[in-house]
């Protein structure tokens, strides 16, 4: 079956067609602001030419109409026609309690998913317009939600909670939710199957680092902890989100700088993480590892306070666990700044973790970076969201 994998921003449409059977990816692209001046669509079919065009695109319909074009266009489409579509993974990002798994999408599910856009204002009510936007451009064709929060659902209560009074929960939900779920579940697997061991037998952690970060603990198949929270702001120091601070900060910062709420949470999610750390050299690790070789000191104080954030969730989830087995590396910066990788395991010596230089320096492959002498195994596993929503989608309506 071919499915149709999207991923709706608020203002960007990522996509691809991926082949079910062979699970290679046909075509993938892009459409960048949406509802702005200047809408621009990215369409690469596989092993074709990218193509970059501007093209008015007022709402989200649109987008998904001119990807649908792109995709059967007689010349570089990879389709002849719609049904050959068999079905569509939308990624949606806040499922509440409400899902644990991913559904297949009818009035219900949307209204259910409807009722979690408090949780996340930013991004639900984007997957939403995109799933709306789908059923009336593909009427017949079955749709799945997966959801970045169903695989953290699994977490018990004492991880999930806050120390806040109880009855904000039970009026609110407020609860960590974790997110990045799909790539959380995906990589522990594959780990496990490239291993050649049970998945419900080991004790995984996985790190997946990219702009955004996050990192779990998933224990025997299931997570246990993970480190973003209600919302993505909290845990792991990120390109620009601070990750956990105290949060009486705010309030200082408030008093201090004569700033409102909103402006401090917009330094919190936008001029933070090692972009502030960096005291604004860059929030792209391959502009600080740069700085870091060339001995630039704002470089090595955002990698270091990055990497001890890091190696310290590891810790903990070692203690949540009573143990590990493997530890992986994933997302942009996971699978490619082998200096992050070696940063943080240098906090690890007491697992017994022992760095393959060489293989640390490989890139695009799943593969253990430690030797084979290492009493923990640490891994690059490349996540591929988009497979894993595919899967997910093929599996429910296949
Ligand atoms: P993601 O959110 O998973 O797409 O990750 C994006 C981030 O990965 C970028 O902002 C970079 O910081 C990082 N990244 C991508 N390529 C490299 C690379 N070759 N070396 C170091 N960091 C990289």
């Amino acid at each position: 079956m071919k499915v149709f994998v999207i991923n709706c921003g608020s203002s960007s449409l990522k996509f691809q067609l991926i082949d079910s059977e062979s699970e290679k990816c046909l075509a993938k692209g892009l459409c960048e602001r949406i509802g702005i001046d200047g809408s621009m669509i990215t369409y690469a079919p596989e092993g074709g030419e990218k193509e970059k065009a501007i093209s008015p695109m007022p709402d989200h319909t649109e987008a998904i109409r001119l990807v649908l074009e792109a995709l059967t266009n007689p010349k570089t489409g990879v389709v002849k026609n719609l049904d050959e579509i068999g079905a569509v993974g939308h990624r949606v990002v806040h499922g509440g309690e409400k899902f644990a798994e991913s559904v297949v999408i009818d009035a219900e599910v949307l209204a259910a998913v409807e009722e979690c856009n408090d949780l996340a204002p930013l991004h639900n009510p984007a997957n939403l317009i995109g799933i709306n936007a789908c059923r009336k451009l593909m009427p017949n064709t079955p749709m799945v939600g997966v959801f970045d929060t169903a695989f953290h659902q699994t977490m018990p209560e004492e991880a999930y909670l806050y120390g806040l009074p109880y009855e904000y929960y039970r009026k609110y939900k407020i609860r960590r939710y974790g997110f990045h779920g799909t790539s959380h579940s995906y990589v522990s697997a594959r780990a496990a199957a490239v291993l050649g061991k049970q998945y419900d037998e080991l004790k995984i952690i996985v790190c997946h680092l990219g702009n955004g970060a996050s990192i779990s603990a998933v224990k025997n198949g299931k997570c246990v902890d993970t480190s973003m929270g209600l919302t993505p702001l909290e845990g792991l120091i990120m390109g620009t989100r601070s990750g956990d601070i105290d949060p009486a900060i705010i309030e200082f910062l408030a008093h201090k700088e004569g700033k409102g709420i909103d402006e401090i949470m917009s330094v919190l999610n936008k001029k933070s993480g090692v972009l502030g750390l960096s005291e604004n050299l860059s929030s792209d690790f391959r502009d600080l590892e740069d700085g870091y070789n060339k001995g630039d000191v704002n470089a090595i104080r955002a990698l270091k306070t990055y990497c001890y954030r890091v190696a310290k969730y590891i810790g903990s989830y070692v203690a949540a666990m009573n143990g590990v087995d493997v530890i992986c590396f994933t997302a942009g910066v996971g699978e490619n700044a082998p200096l992050v990788r070696s940063f943080v395991c240098e906090h690890l010596g007491y697992l017994g973790i022992e760095l393959d230089e060489e293989a640390n320096h490989k890139r695009g492959e799943d593969i253990a970076v430690t030797t084979p002498g290492s009493r923990t195994t640490v891994m690059v596993i490349p996540t591929n969201e988009e497979l894993a929503i595919a899967r997910e989608t093929v599996r429910l309506v296949g």
